[in-house]
């Protein structure tokens, strides 16, 4: 065990689950950051651990000891990934740990989407007048649908072994930067006649897939991937899941598309702004065709704790072994 005056300095910009907690102070001198104005950890970290905090280049540029960054969770664009590059700081996330929770609520929203599960609820609890169950006859089933995934790493494979299991579904996979390893997954767990990995989303995926899946990161190349032109190029009975970020969907866009029957329905967990007041997406709340969540993918508790627990888990195997 090392003595405490070794022992490195790190700063939580957020705070931690109790366990975690417990472990970071096993091995670290740890500071909890009391607010977003408080800059001290700038002169004295090593390591930070960070889950909904942005680390901006001049807070990069003035942390003069930093090595490393735990980010809790996948998602890493509220760090400035270029300039730590730069300045050979190594930024860690805990890819994986939160796949499953973040699948279920994929499927989750899909089957709400497709059977107006939450609308038709919705309007039971309000008391509106003459529900009888022809509410539901324009529902769709989805056992045999193709779904179409953008992004085949963790939790894209865990969508698409989810709805090959559960719907019989095929699958075209659409990812230009995959693994190898990634690969190699998804052909052992799906059958090559009911996979394909395709190239051009315009042509192969857009028109052919009845429920389409984000799981691609938000960067400069994927904002606004998806707009009026192809919303325009699905099927009028498609399922647009957005469980990866705002900003890759045009939401004006999509609002428009989802007014007009351009496509049957979406399921939103992640939006530009968030979380999704009324007052931002009142638009989207009139939409009987649309289900919202306030990014809770990865949200469930035992996801959190072990999201929690793998970051600084990366960060002790960095500074501590
Ligand atoms: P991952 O890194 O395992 O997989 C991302 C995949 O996207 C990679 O295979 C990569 O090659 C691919 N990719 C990158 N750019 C692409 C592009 N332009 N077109 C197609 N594919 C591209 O990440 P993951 O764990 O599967 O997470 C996916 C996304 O889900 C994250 O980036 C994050 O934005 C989001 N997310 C959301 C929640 C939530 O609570 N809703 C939780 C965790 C992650």
């Amino acid at each position: 065990q090392p003595q405490h005056r070794d022992k490195p300095i790190v700063y939580a910009l957020d705070p931690l689950q109790p366990s975690a907690q417990a472990l970071a102070e096993k091995h670290f001198r740890l500071r909890i950051r009391a607010n977003a104005d408080d800059n001290e950890w700038q002169a004295h970290a090593e390591g930070i651990l960070v889950r909904g905090s942005y680390v901006t280049a001049r807070d990069l540029e003035g942390a003069t000891r930093l090595r490393f960054i735990a980010k809790h969770g996948v998602g890493v664009d509220k760090i400035d990934a270029h300039t730590a590059k730069r300045l050979g700081i190594r930024v860690m996330n805990t890819p994986g740990v939160n796949a499953i929770a973040v699948a279920e609520l994929a499927l989750a929203l899909t089957m709400s989407v497709a059977r107006k599960i939450s609308t038709i609820d919705r309007k039971i609890r309000s008391g509106e007048e003459g529900i009888t169950k022809s509410i539901g006859l324009d529902g769709l089933t989805l056992h045999g649908r193709t779904i179409g995934i953008l992004g085949g790493g963790n939790i894209g494979l865990a969508v698409g072994q989810m709805f090959h299991r559960c719907f019989g579904s095929s699958v075209l996979l659409y990812d230009p930067y995959i693994t190898p390893t990634a690969k190699a997954l998804w052909i052992s767990s799906i059958p090559s006649e009911k996979i394909s990995f395709v190239d051009d989303l315009e042509r192969e995926l857009y028109p052919r897939a009845d429920i389409i899946s984000l799981h691609i990161p938000l960067l400069p190349s994927t904002r606004g991937l998806i707009g009026a032109r192809q919303l325009r190029m699905m099927k009028p009975t498609a399922i647009l899941i957005n469980t990866a970020r705002g900003g890759i969907v045009d939401e004006t866009d999509l609002l428009h598309a989802l007014r007009d029957g351009t496509i049957y329905g979406a399921g939103l967990d992640a939006f530009e702004i968030e979380p999704p007041t009324l007052e931002v997406y009142s638009g989207f709340a009139e939409c009987d065709n649309v289900v919202m969540t306030p990014h809770i993918g990865a949200g469930n508790a035992d996801t959190q704790v072990a999201c929690n627990l793998a970051m600084v888990q990366h960060l002790v195997d960095a500074l501590v072994h």
